[in-house]
């Protein structure tokens, strides 16, 4: 038996505190009964949960690691029709949804999974984890622009907080970059790299905390491990 707005929260209805908010307004029923009282035990493989009349999904949780390509959208669907995240988890029954974003052109490590609250969780500004890119951007910057990379760079949405940014590689006057953020703003590394001159040509996330790209070919996805998923919890 788990508390009501947690299996909410799960079925990623809304986060524990909007649920919390959705049963006090008397907009939760179980078994038929509204229920009010926020200690409201139930069992989420059995009892009948409605929001607002509709029915939560209770199926069991995902979480899965995708090696996207570039050209494919991080989304569910598309209204035009472009290859979106979710085509390529063929054979998966269960609904999931990316975690984040990544670019259409970017390629890479992305989560998916119909955990909502550990989604919440993942995207929100406090969880800190470290998201690493690797960036072929034109030209070669130099050790005061990767400095610039690294303490925070003014965007239009404000400075950018502290990360890392070295050069691994330098060839016909393009540079491979590895910068390390920890937010997740649209197109962040990308604004980053135009700020100081030197715009990305080729994106790529390679880690996201203790997260890799290790034995997963582009295009391929795997579940995580348990212990990988208690690890991000
Ligand atoms: N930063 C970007 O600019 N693009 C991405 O896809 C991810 C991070």
């Amino acid at each position: 038996m788990e508390r009501l707005q947690k299996v909410m929260a799960h079925a990623g209805i809304a986060s524990r505190r909007h649920c919390e908010e959705l049963i006090m307004q008397g907009k939760v029923q179980v078994n038929g009964q509204v229920v009010r009282e926020l200690g409201t035990k139930v069992d989420p493989t059995k009892d009948k949960i409605l929001v607002e009349g509709r029915p939560i999904r209770t199926e069991q949780h995902v979480y899965l690691m995708l090696n996207k390509p570039t050209g494919v959208i991080t989304s569910v669907s598309d209204p035009r029709g472009r290859r979106v995240v979710t085509d390529l988890l063929r054979g998966l029954k269960e609904r999931v949804y990316p975690v984040g974003r990544l670019d259409y052109n970017t390629s890479g490590l992305l989560l998916l999974t119909n955990d909502g609250e550990l989604a919440n969780k993942l995207a929100h500004p406090s969880y800190e984890i470290d998201k690493v890119y690797r960036a072929w951007v034109k030209g070669v910057p130099t050790a005061d622009k990767l400095g610039m990379l690294a303490r925070g760079i003014m965007l239009e949405d404000g400075m950018t907080s502290p990360g890392e940014a070295r050069l691994l590689k330098r060839d016909q006057g393009r540079a491979l970059l590895e910068i390390t953020i920890h937010e997740g703003r649209n197109r962040q590394v990308r604004r980053m790299c135009e700020a100081i001159g030197h715009p990305v040509l080729e994106l790529e996330r390679v880690r996201l905390g203790f997260l890799t790209l290790e034995g997963l070919a582009t295009g391929q996805f795997r579940p995580l491990t348990s212990e990988e998923v208690s690890r991000l919890k």
